[in-house]
């Protein structure tokens, strides 16, 4: 289904070259990168890709519109810092113009962020900061992450900042969450039409369970493994899931939103990067307070080693050990719709105010020709 182009855009023309492109979208999982594809105009590669790469570039790219923005997405080999930083430098090689990269797909929410406010599953975060919470210091038994602002990757530049500011206004957040909800809608029944296996639906209230950060998925019956003995789960409890186990729904915490719930909410704030999988309510819950997190993701840290992003990401669990991947369907797309919201804004912020891309900390380097 075709976006209505702001009344002052310009028409979207076919780009001649990739210099044309000022906007990324990168995913790490197939899932989220169909659920984007979904959100896209218009394919400017239907015939085959026209723009190519830079020399040793072996990122394979997708080129496209979006409203009234020529994007260029990429898919990640893999999941993690390392893939997120070499994808990202190949990018940057191969489109030298880009204004803003955007990551995004799924991640692990923290449920109440600042101890005030309710993420449900199917919420959408995007990224204020990006904090590298694994960055530190390995003591016996404890890890030290390390307090100074090198945990907190660089600052993105003007023209992005504008856009952060635009969404934390209730104004601008209410848009974005209205304009995200249409296009999730859209997102849906272009996947139903297409016949597509995954349609993005939404799971249902029953299936948004939150446990107590102390209780743990394991066996809850007694067993041989002597899970009901200990905090740690058996090897067989982490691949098992919630009901097989017989976590108790009974211990689940009460959500005010969760029977209200309408639509997807989106919160700006603090994303915690790291290489590890969250699945620890506790450890989410005292690296969310340490550094005011509301999600935890995995790509984020790497990519920002090359490129400053955003990351628009939906929660698709509690970064606990009861997550499972009934949710991943519904929260990429959820992002998808979000990220198509996201660029209606950004065509909106003043064109004039954006600067040339250049790298965090190092303005002045000009980003890398292509060859
Ligand atoms: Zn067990
Ligand atoms: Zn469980």
């Amino acid at each position: 289904m075709a976006t209505p182009l702001h009344p002052q855009s310009p028409p979207p023309v076919r780009p001649s070259s990739r210099s044309e492109f000022e906007i990324a979208i990168v995913c790490a999982l197939p899932l989220e990168f169909d659920a984007v594809c979904l959100a896209v105009d218009e394919f400017w590669d239907v015939n085959g890709d026209s723009f190519g790469r830079a020399r040793g570039d072996q990122n394979l790219y997708t080129t496209g519109r979006i409203g009234n923005h020529n994007v260029v997405l990429a898919l990640l080999p893999g999941m993690g810092k390392v893939s997120g930083a070499s994808t990202a430098a190949n990018l940057r090689h191969s489109y030298t113009e880009l204004q803003l990269v955007l990551l995004v797909g799924i991640c692990g929410g923290v449920p109440s962020p600042g101890g005030s406010r309710e993420v449900l599953l199917g919420d959408v975060v995007v990224s204020q900061q990006v904090v590298q919470f694994d960055f530190g210091r390995q003591y016996p038994g404890r890890f030290i992450t390390r307090d100074d602002a090198s945990n907190t990757l660089g600052r993105p530049d003007r023209a992005i900042r504008t856009l952060l500011a635009t969404l934390q206004t209730e104004h601008g957040l209410e848009r974005l969450e209205e304009g995200a909800a249409q296009h999730l809608a859209s997102i849906q029944c272009t996947a139903s039409a297409k016949g597509r296996a995954v349609t993005y639906g939404y799971p249902g209230i029953e299936q948004d369970r939150l446990f107590p950060p102390g209780y743990f998925h394991k066996h809850h019956g007694q067993t041989q493994c002597l899970c009901h003995e200990s905090e740690h789960p058996c090897p067989q409890a982490t691949t098992t899931s919630c009901k097989d186990l017989g976590c108790d729904v009974a211990r689940t915490v009460r959500r005010q939103r969760l029977y209200a719930r309408q639509k997807s909410k989106v919160f700006v704030g603090n994303v915690g990067s790291g290489d590890t999988v969250m699945k620890s309510g506790l450890d989410r819950d005292r690296l969310a307070y340490a550094h005011q997190l509301i999600a935890f993701e995995m790509e984020g840290a790497g990519m920002w080693d090359e490129l400053p992003c955003v990351v628009v990401k939906g929660v698709c669990d509690y970064a606990d050990s009861h997550k499972d991947k009934v949710w991943q369907p519904f929260a990429a797309a959820a992002a998808a719709a979000a990220t198509k919201a996201v660029l209606r804004q950004y065509s909106q912020t003043d064109r004039q105010c954006r600067s040339k891309y250049t790298r965090p900390g190092l303005q002045g380097i000009p980003p890398t020709q292509p060859s």
